[in-house]
């Protein structure tokens, strides 16, 4: 298809960006590193690092890492909620020329024994609350090294006593966690700052992060995303940012948790290749403390999903927040309802600008321009050396207003899921990746979000998919057999539900939610049961899921 979009962009935009231009992610940090030494590269509960102390601390780190029989190459997962300890744990692994392994930290035993063993992670970095889950299954991985962190460890002295002692103390919230060779993440920094560092050589092809997601199919697989996966990506979305961003003038509000990729490369990576900070949201469910924070920090960028906006414009306080230094919001991950998109324009004066990605392709694939003036439900059109095809079930090119599956190419799509040929092959055919989104384009090249061929349920954002959950229901020594399929919800955008036949008449709603609860973190857990006495199927026995959907 002829690249129709890219008059639709400010001029300045070129077609086609370098995705060797930088070596590697190390190469952008470091570059960073020199020019904006002095600035603040991240903010959180009310402390700030520069860029020259984050360097020393990931240098410490990388250092350790290196010395403590870790090779490059090693996987290290990062299980903790944003905080300063996450970017200094992230580039530290990276410029060890170790994979980061991004860890949902309210993952359930069952779903953190599967990434860990299937990204055979040699060493994590944990926040202590979480340490539990991780106890229960460290014996059924290749983890090696287990590096604790507390909420606090980062803060001042008086800030880091009182938040560590509140947590353990107060909440409660220390395990029983009692692991022979467990240290502690700042004692690491530590010994790293007096041990040699060497800079490795880490090329495009390297592996960055091992990001797990669903795919198509459902299973949990690791998406192999290099450093020329992501550097090129960041190149694709900076070229256009750059016509509205200041380099080192900017304050981004990162309220998405920093595991997933959307905040990771908008905001996290981004924003450290312009040179400015990233302001941390720890626990963004806390909305009044959220619009606290935007009240007292000057942000002029905003990221997130439909309910994370939803949620800021039904929070008292927040329409009283000084609007005017926002330069752009950006939204995406899962579709930004019109409601909430001209509720936003009304309230703040902005327009919500709608990108689209998914973590195969590092993630952005399309995004509006800044310059857009009002929301036009569409997710834009795509960033530059990006190619998309809309096609038919046969694979067939569909005319301008025809809906078919969405297919990308270009040099942010990823190398392929770790360990499984054949669940590549089936996603990436000749370069071009299946989306398994459905989706329109008009006459100026913006592309809308019709409907989704892959049976994918979006909660807030999060996908979620039905044979994760139809197997933990089946676990259920009263079930025989369940569908999970996504149903309408108008804060998160859709919820779980179950559909299932039972062995045992007395299984009740609430049992097997609680069941679930065990087995699956919470986004992913059914908020609705219905119980039936047959599933509907195809004739090869297939559960007929988009029945029970439209029912
Ligand atoms: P993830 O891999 O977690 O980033 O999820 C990617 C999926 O989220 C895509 O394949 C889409 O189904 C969905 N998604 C992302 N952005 C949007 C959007 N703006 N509108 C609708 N769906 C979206």
């Amino acid at each position: 298809m002829e690249r129709i979009w890219l008059k639709n962009y400010d001029s300045k935009v070129p077609a086609d960006i370098d995705p060797d231009r930088y070596s590697s992610i190390v190469d952008i940090f470091e570059q960073s590193v020199e020019k904006y030494s002095s600035n603040v590269s991240y903010i959180n509960m009310g402390k700030s690092i520069t860029f020259a102390e984050l360097d020393g601390l990931s240098r410490d780190f990388a250092a350790y890492l290196q010395n403590s029989g870790l090779k490059k190459g090693d996987a290290v997962a990062i299980m903790m909620p944003n905080l300063i300890q996450y970017p200094v744990a992230l580039f530290g692994i990276l410029r060890a020329g170790m994979t980061v392994v991004n860890v949902n930290p309210l993952y359930t035993a069952r779903e953190l024994q599967h990434q860990l063993s299937d990204s055979n992670t040699k060493a994590i970095v944990i926040v202590e609350n979480f340490a539990c889950t991780l106890a229960d299954v460290i014996k059924d991985t290749a983890v090696e090294t287990v590096l604790l962190t507390s909420l606090g460890d980062m803060l001042s002295p008086v800030k880091k006593i009182l938040t560590n002692f509140v947590v353990k103390h107060i909440k409660k919230m220390v395990p029983a966690f009692d692991l022979p060779n467990a240290g502690m993440f700042l004692t690491a920094l530590k010994e790293g700052h007096s041990q040699s560092y060497q800079r490795p050589e880490v090329t495009g092809e390297d592996l960055a992060f091992l990001q797990y997601t669903g795919g198509t199919t459902g299973v949990s697989k690791g998406a192999m995303l290099t450093h020329r996966n992501i550097v090129a990506n960041l190149e694709q979305t900076s070229t256009i940012l750059e016509t509205v961003v200041d380099p080192g003038k900017e304050l981004v509000v990162t309220a998405l948790p920093l595991y997933h990729i959307f905040a990771l490369q908008a905001n996290c990576l981004t924003f450290i290749k312009f040179g400015c900070p990233n302001l941390l949201i720890t626990n963004p469910r806390d909305m009044p403390s959220f619009v606290a924070e935007l009240a007292k920090y000057p942000v002029t960028v905003i990221t997130g999903v439909n309910t994370l906006f939803n949620g800021l414009l039904n929070t008292p306080g927040f329409s009283d927040v000084d609007f005017r230094k926002i330069k752009f919001s950006l939204g995406g991950g899962a579709a930004v309802q019109r409601p909430v998109a001209e509720r936003w324009k009304k309230t703040t004066g902005h327009v919500l600008l709608e990108g689209y990605g998914l973590t195969e392709c590092c993630p952005v694939v399309t995004v509006n321009p800044p310059e857009l003036k009002a929301y036009k439900g569409s997710i834009g059109m795509p960033v530059p050396s990006t190619d998309i095809k809309l096609v038919d079930e046969e694979g067939n090119e569909v005319a301008m207003g025809e809906a078919g599956e969405m297919l990308v190419k270009g040099p942010q799509v990823m190398k392929g899921y770790l360990n499984r040929p054949e669940a590549t092959e089936e996603m990436i055919v000749d370069g071009w990746l299946a989306t398994g989104d459905i989706a329109t384009y008009d006459q100026d090249g913006y592309f809308y979000i019709v409907d989704r061929k892959k049976d994918m349920i979006l909660v807030s954002g999060f996908n979620v998919f039905p044979n994760e959950i139809e197997e933990v229901a089946a676990m259920h020594e009263d079930v025989v057999e369940a569908a999970a399929v996504g149903v309408p919800h108008e804060v998160s955008g859709e919820i779980v539900k179950l559909v299932a036949v039972r062995k045992n008449p007395e299984l009740s709603e609430q049992d097997l939610i609680d069941h679930c609860r065990i087995h699956l973190t919470g986004y992913k857990v059914p908020k609705k049961v219905e119980f039936t006495d047959e599933l509907p199927k195809s004739n090869v026995g297939k559960i007929l899921r988009r029945e029970l959907r439209d029912k």
